[in-house]
């Protein structure tokens, strides 16, 4: 799973980071940043689905699992 946060849709409205602190976040330009890292959404995936039904701009995207290549 993974989670984006389109900033150009996103207002600032801190739902998100209310919700799921440990994932979301309010940068300095008052716009969310997904903080978390991959296994973290695992352990959030419900706050993460709440967050993104309570985002007002629908900017939070919930992805499946991509494959991913690291070296
Ligand atoms: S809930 Fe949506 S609009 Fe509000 S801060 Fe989070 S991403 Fe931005």
């Amino acid at each position: 799973m993974k989670v984006v946060v389109n900033q150009n849709n996103c207002i600032g409205c801190g739902a998100c980071e209310s919700i799921c602190p440990e994932v979301f976040q309010i940068n300095d330009e008052g716009l969310s940043s997904v903080i978390a890292k991959e296994e973290d959404f695992t352990n959030h995936e419900e706050e993460i689905r709440d967050a993104v039904d309570s985002c007002p701009t629908s900017a939070i995207t919930e992805e499946a699992e991509e494959v991913k290549e690291e070296e």
